[in-house]
């Protein structure tokens, strides 16, 4: 038996397999609700993308903390704890710099309706029935409308509006304009009704308090444990294979890309053929390429806001944004304030990326180019901190290919699966018993918020499988 495995029970209710946010908030709402539940993660860390790390100088970089709707402290304070939920605070300064405009906003429905009126001169009503229609979209509506026709409906010809509405949320989940509206709308309107949150402390201490709850509640954690499998017997899941160990279990959630979970850790030959021809239909979201920049410790930069959506683009246009040829960048700017006591600087740059412009590249022209996304950033940079790279004393890129290897994911999807996945998703254990998915899909169900959710939902759902 391996270490990771050691002195384990072989046998529990469910099997959690990966601790992304809603993995982990999955585990710990079957816990809370009396079942036995063992959580596998491949990786040494908890938390999935919810991830960090560490460098020489003194560096701590957060990898997907940037911002995440108001909703998570209400999420963080019912499932997990209110001492996770107080380490939630409000971003203030949102910067926005393009050739179409340039301010700073709070990033809510009061101070959005401002500048499109005042700056953008959109006539009030139109500002009002957007909202109003965003806000009130469900997941149940016509997914038929799609984000290009909810703006034209409102803002005809306007693509500087389309780019202020749409630009945030298209790095927030990947979302493009020919997806449904509904999609769009649900995340944009969580973002307006009070702002952007993040957590202070940093990713560390947040994803460390949850692994303390966990444990507090009883879940059995294991890092280091790939599952190779889920094992179906008389059409029902009847454990997992991890580290080459079967471990039985009534209940198997992955929380693992969607497509692998089906294809790979199940296999196609257990689902009907038509679930399968769904499946196939399923798209993967875009992925990413960022940048650490690392401020040499007691050195100090002005405040230039929180976070930073840059682009040298004339339109918004969600290919360029995807495109190696860098147009457009999403900075976070870390102060001393998100790990206080720490005195440390640090910033994050991000693009949405396609996977084929990265995976295939032989090693020697991928390093230079992952060198070459550093220097482009470095100097992009320049424009809003002059002089940042004589304060930079440590940077490094992360690409497609950085986020398939510490994931999993297919082709390192950041955001999950298109819209379409999230039926696939919910309808597993209508085929196989006993079968369960939770993490980011369908567009909705991802982010942080969006991830965590997702958890207590497949939670629901098991507990009432282990209860019939
Ligand atoms: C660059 C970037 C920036 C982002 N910025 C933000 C942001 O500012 N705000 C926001 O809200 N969201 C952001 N996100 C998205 C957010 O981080 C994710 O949507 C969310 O964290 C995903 O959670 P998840 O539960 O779906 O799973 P993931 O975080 O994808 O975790 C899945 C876990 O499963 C494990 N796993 C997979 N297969 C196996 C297996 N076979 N056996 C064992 N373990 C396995 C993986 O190792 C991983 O730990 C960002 C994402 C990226 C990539």
């Amino acid at each position: 038996m391996s270490d990771a495995l050691k002195d384990l029970n072989p046998q529990c209710d469910a099997v959690v397999i990966g601790s992304g946010l809603a993995g982990l908030s999955c585990a710990n709402m079957l816990a809370r609700s009396g079942h036995s539940v063992l959580l596998l993660e491949q990786h040494h860390q908890l938390g999935g993308l919810a991830a960090w790390f560490k460098r020489k100088g003194g560096h701590i970089f957060d990898v997907s903390l940037h911002g995440f709707p108001v909703g998570m402290i209400k999420t963080c304070r019912k499932y997990w704890s209110p001492e996770i939920a107080d380490m939630i605070v409000q971003l203030k300064g949102i910067r926005f710099d393009n050739p179409q405009f340039s301010f700073t906003t709070t990033f809510d429905r009061d101070d959005f309706t401002r500048i499109l009126k005042e700056q953008l001169k959109v006539p009030a009503d139109s500002i009002e029935g957007f909202f109003n229609e965003a806000r009130d979209m469900n997941y149940y509506d016509d997914q038929t409308m799609t984000a290009r026709e909810l703006f034209e409906k409102y803002f005809p010809g306007r693509d500087d509006v389309v780019r202020l509405l749409m630009e945030p949320i298209t790095y927030a989940n990947g979302s493009t304009l020919d997806d449904p509206a509904i999609s769009y709308g649900i995340v944009f309107s969580n973002f307006m009704s009070k702002g952007v949150y993040t957590v202070q402390g940093g990713t560390d201490q947040f994803i460390g308090k949850m692994k303390d709850e966990l444990i507090k509640n009883g879940v059995d954690i294991r890092t280091r444990c790939p599952v190779e499998r889920i094992i179906v017997e008389d059409g029902r899941v009847s454990g997992v294979i991890a580290n080459d160990q079967t471990i039985k279990c009534r209940a198997a959630v992955s929380n693992g890309n969607l497509l692998s979970t089906i294809h790979r850790l199940v296999g196609d030959q257990h689902f009907s053929a038509s679930f399968i021809d769904e499946t196939n239909k399923v798209r993967l979201n875009n992925s990413s390429c960022q940048v650490y920049m690392g401020i040499r410790k007691g050195e100090k930069i002005d405040y230039i806001g929180d976070l930073l959506f840059t682009s040298t683009a004339e339109k918004f246009d969600s290919e360029m944004l995807r495109s190696r040829n860098i147009t457009s960048r999403t900075y976070s700017i870390y102060y001393p304030e998100t790990r206080p006591g720490s005195g440390m600087y640090s910033i994050v740059a991000s693009t949405n990326a396609n996977y084929e412009d990265w995976a295939y590249l032989p090693e020697e022209e991928y390093r230079a180019s992952k060198q070459e996304l550093i220097e482009s950033t470095i100097a992009a940079l320049d424009k809003y901190l002059p002089g940042a790279r004589e304060k930079i004393d440590y940077a490094e890129a992360a690409t497609p290919r950085t986020f398939q290897r510490y994931t999993l994911h297919e082709r390192g999807a950041s955001f999950g699966t298109k819209f379409e996945g999230l039926k696939i998703s919910m309808g597993l254990n209508n085929e196989i018993p006993g079968l369960f998915h939770t993490g980011s899909v369908g567009i909705i169900m991802s982010g942080w918020l969006g991830a965590a959710n997702y958890g207590v939902i497949a939670s629901n759902d098991v507990d009432k499988y282990l209860r019939s």
